[in-house]
């Protein structure tokens, strides 16, 4: 999936715009139906509708609402840490096309610019949506975050259950990968590393 970014206007308010690519339905349907006879799975009543019901469920699953954040100047010159915990998501990991399903945590330093907490949500959702795998989604949210933002830091922490290790392979229920992206001064900044990391509850 591509990401395009544009940005505009120049004023006080700023849109960021973030599209994603269509989806050939009539293929997918045929290509789900295509698997399952290779799986010796035959079209009979119970699984007659399932190619058109699992093409769509996959097209909602990678494709992103339509998305734009608006930011504005931070003009208190607020500059303690902004931290949004606990934002739900869910996702497709890119080796098995199964979900994994977890929190983000965000926090940021503010720098030139701010923006709404529920809007951190959105931009999880954005880089959630597509075949991800969890490292990389991480990066995204924290790497879009910084060009946007300008923050002075940025400090992105994931934590999901991946179905791919759940329920195959070494089946272990219940573990939580946990990653993490920093940049700026919750990067090098010893103190404001520490604070965001305990306040995620992560420790490192
Ligand atoms: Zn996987």
């Amino acid at each position: 999936m591509m990401t395009t970014t544009a940005t505009s206007g120049a004023g006080a308010e700023r849109v960021h715009v973030v599209d994603g690519s269509p989806v050939d339905l009539p293929r997918a349907e045929r290509a789900v139906a295509e698997l399952l006879a290779a799986l010796g799975i035959e079209l009979s009543d119970g699984v007659r509708d399932t190619p058109r019901r699992a093409a769509a469920a996959y097209a909602e699953l990678l494709t992103a609402r339509p998305f734009s954040l608006t930011t504005f100047p931070n003009e208190a010159d607020y500059d303690e840490l902004v931290l949004a915990r606990d934002i739900p998501f869910h996702s497709l990991c890119e080796h098995h096309l199964l979900p994994f399903v977890g929190v983000a945590h965000i926090g940021y330093l503010p720098g030139e610019r701010i923006l709404g907490l529920s809007k951190l949500a959105r931009v999880v959702e954005r880089f959630a949506r597509g075949l991800q795998v969890q490292e990389r989604l991480t990066k995204q949210v924290a790497d879009w975050l910084q060009d946007q933002l300008g923050a002075k830091g940025i400090g992105v922490v994931v934590e999901a259950e991946h179905l791919c290790m759940s329920l195959r392979g070494v089946q272990a229920s219940g573990t939580r990968t946990v990653t993490s992206a920093v940049h700026g001064l919750l990067r090098d900044d010893g103190r404001s590393r520490q604070e965001f990391f305990a306040l995620t509850g992560i420790h490192r």
